[in-house]
């Protein structure tokens, strides 16, 4: 093959459909391809120039607009020869630069498609690299003529190519529309990897081929006379067999040649959609129609925008065949696709380029097959847009995996992607070989590899938060913090809140009551304090916010006859202060004596619930009397003890109340019957249970609460120490709220 003659039938086609179109540069970038390339061969043993003229030729061939004709003239310069992409800028300006530079790079993908599970992602990767889906065409091109001259490679070349090529392109070129190459690639793709089928589908086809050529040409022959009566002027064809669509059809139907409808098949283009219904109206005169097997796909496109009137007819001698009818633009559109919208178009300006987005973008509507499943058509578009213009890049594991990670991501989103443990235990990254900071921006197309050490000590830094992009690594890190560290943050959470009551003049007791406290915890879905103070000590929630909502509680509780109530007790105490009477000191129901006042409010405080024989103190709290803790209560500890609220109670010696309800926590190794155990133990030492809760944490352990009525410390004591001494309990303590 001559290829200054190719050449010279390469620029005969533009012409012909362009006669305005200006050449220069064509002519320019074939002689660089020709002078780089020199030397180099194909495997057919041509000049290798020969390959990209083939590939301009295919692209003139699609009427595509001229620079993506140049860039298929010099698709392979710059990865073959020493010619750089900067130089291609230079003489042939950004546009072609931009083309040959994205399918250079697509060129990096195809050693690494080893897994079909990654099938889609590649096909996403190559979209998204694609940053002009002229790209993708070029690349589709550069594919087939490839694909076409696969007889001179070796039987394992041909068929990784072969399974590349039917993994990666021809889904490609089937969402691209580009039904023309898909066809013609599949049937390669069938020849390399199934030649035995293949072969004998050929044969069969070829056995009665005459026949039916014979019994096509008939029909043509007649509805040809009926279309000229009715004065349409309409192409006919016999249509081309496409052998990878049947073979798969006798497979997945299970059926013989002879038993697919559409083996025989003739096409009616025409100039209008008018004609079409009419040319329908007559064939349906003419034959008899098989039902269910007309399919109006003018009306209602496919995904792919492809369109055209479909009918089964019973023929002249009872055959069934299939009839397609569309117009000369629909043909364009089913045969061509996405490139139809890059047709060749001298001097057109920006603002028109602009114009035709809209075109595109009904194009993008209809990419992919998954459309249907997708009810919201924006969600669609959106979805396209995140494939094609990307908030996606792609990278590759090191085993050849690809990732799909947000735009803007880092080798710790990468890490994270893979599994948390190895984002926390990550202590490094390199890229393409080489060590990088754990900021770095990956792009698409990057190998990564994460380093991990086990040595202690190691794991995610809270600065990592502000690096990674993926809400997936940010949520994991989050984890990582809350879990590991949970005691220190829970102590960071108490010493924050504790700066913030001071500065807020409040203390401990005023807020944190069950009252206040439990609502909170139930809307934000805490369990406990503790796993709120976990989450304000690790920063995910402000101790302001928390201590706001208390403080809305509590002043919502002080009506104003609390605070004269609160008064009322205070100034009972200056009255006798003042007058040092003698006062005979009367204990409450609860069993409490309070120094210096008879006859006033006082509650066991529900934080600590003290008993009999505990060590206590009282606190005259606004509006409920006298609340009494244990001295060793943690909520006294954060009371100011200067306050002239604190006030000395004792237990009376002969209590009024005859029992007092006390919780108490068992943290015990979970196993069977250890609720009932205790339950036992609690009948058998004859106390009441008023409450039990048991659960179980994630590390195995049991937690359980129990609410229990005794009359004195003694008494409790005694249960704790029975508990204590069960098998598995591993602690057993007082609970204070
Ligand atoms: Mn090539």
């Amino acid at each position: 093959m001559n290829y200054n003659e190719e050449y010279d039938k390469l620029k005969a086609k533009i012409l012909a459909h362009a006669p305005d179109a200006k050449t220069d540069l064509l002519d320019k970038a074939f002689h660089l391809a020709d002078s780089m390339h020199k030397g180099q061969l194909r495997k057919s043993g041509e000049p290798f120039v020969i390959h990209p003229v083939a590939v301009s030729i295919m692209l003139a061939d699609m009427e595509m607009d001229m620079s993506s004709i140049i860039a298929g003239m010099l698709h392979d310069v710059v990865e073959d020869t020493a010619v750089t992409i900067e130089e291609i800028r230079e003489m042939f300006g950004d546009e072609i630069a931009l083309l040959v530079d994205g399918v250079t790079k697509l060129k990096r993908i195809q050693t690494y498609t080893k897994e079909e599970q990654h099938a889609e992602n590649l096909r996403k990767m190559f979209l998204s690299m694609a940053s002009d889906i002229r790209v993708v065409l070029i690349k589709l091109v550069d594919r087939l003529h490839n694909m076409r001259t696969l007889q001179y490679m070796n039987t394992d070349a041909q068929v990784s190519k072969a399974r590349e090529t039917i993994e990666i392109y021809t889904p490609l070129a089937h969402r691209l529309g580009m039904t023309k190459i898909k066809w013609e690639l599949e049937d390669l793709c069938f020849k390399y990897l199934e030649p035995d089928a293949y072969e004998s589908l050929i044969k069969q086809i070829d056995q009665n081929r005459e026949q039916k050529e014979e019994y096509i040409s008939k029909v043509l022959d007649s509805l040809k006379g009926k279309l000229a009566d009715a004065g349409i002027n309409a192409f006919l064809d016999g249509r081309p067999k496409h052998l990878y669509s049947v073979h798969k059809k006798m497979v997945t139907q299970n059926k013989t040649l002879n038993q697919i409808y559409d083996l025989m098949a003739i096409r009616v283009i025409v100039d209008t959609v008018q004609e079409c219904y009419t040319v329908l109206g007559i064939i349906h005169e003419m034959y008899t129609p098989v039902p269910g097997r007309f399919k109006d796909y003018i009306a209602m496109p496919k995904a792919n925008l492809y369109q055209s009137l479909h009918t089964t007819l019973i023929g002249p001698d009872g055959h069934p065949f299939e009839a397609q009818i569309r117009t000369w633009d629909m043909h364009k559109t089913a045969e061509i696709g996405i490139a139809a919208h890059w047709k060749y178009k001298e001097g057109v300006s920006e603002k028109e380029r602009n114009s035709e987005l809209d075109s595109k973008l009904a194009w993008v509507h209809n990419l992919f097959d998954n459309q249907k499943e997708l009810e919201d058509p924006n969600e669609f578009v959106e979805t396209f847009k995140m494939d094609l213009f990307t908030d996606e890049v792609f990278v590759f594991t090191p085993k050849g995996d690809v990732k799909s990670l947000p735009k803007g991501s880092t080798p710790i989103d990468f890490a994270y992607s893979i599994h948390s443990a190895i984002g926390n235990k990550m202590v490094g990254a390199k890229v393409n070989g080489e060590i990088k900071p754990l900021n770095y921006k990956l792009m698409t197309g990057d190998f990564v590899e994460v380093i991990t050490s086990q040595a202690p000590g190691k794991g995610p830094n809270r600065d990592w938060l502000s690096i990674v992009k993926s809400s997936e690594a940010k949520s994991k890190i989050r984890q990582y913090f809350k879990k590991e560290h949970r005691e220190s943050n829970i102590e960071r959470g108490k010493e924050m809140i504790n700066r913030e009551l001071k500065r807020i003049n409040y203390t401990y007791s005023q807020l944190f009551k069950d009252e206040f406290v439990d609502p909170i915890l139930q809307k934000y879905r805490f369990h406990t304090l503790d796993d709120m103070l976990n989450v304000i000590g690790f920063g995910e929630m402000s101790e302001r916010k928390l201590l706001n909502l208390l403080v809305e509680e509590y002043k919502k509780s002080q009506s104003q006859s609390d605070e004269k109530a609160a008064e009322e007790i205070l100034s009972k105490l200056e009255v006798k202060k003042d007058k040092k009477e003698k006062i005979k000191e009367r204990h409450s129901d609860n069993g409490i004596i309070v120094k210096g006042i008879d006859n006033c409010l006082v509650r066991l405080s529900r934080c600590c619930n003290p008993v009999p024989g505990d060590s206590i103190v009282g606190y005259i709290t606004r509006g409920r009397g006298v609340s009494v803790h244990r001295t060793d209560c943690p909520n006294v500890a954060s009371m100011e003890v200067s306050s002239d609220r604190m006030i000395d109670v004792r237990w009376a010696d002969t209590s009024a109340k005859s029992s007092y309800v006390v919780d108490i926590c068992v943290t015990a190794i979970d196993r069977s019957r250890l609720l009932l155990q205790i339950a036992n133990l609690i009948a058998d030492s004859k106390l009441n249970m008023k409450a039990i809760n048991a659960r179980t944490t994630r590390d195995k352990y049991a937690i359980i609460d129990l609410s229990i009525e005794i009359n004195d410390r003694s008494e409790l004591d005694r249960l704790v120490n029975k508990i204590s001494m069960l098998d598995d309990i591993v602690d057993v303590s007082r609970t204070v709220k």
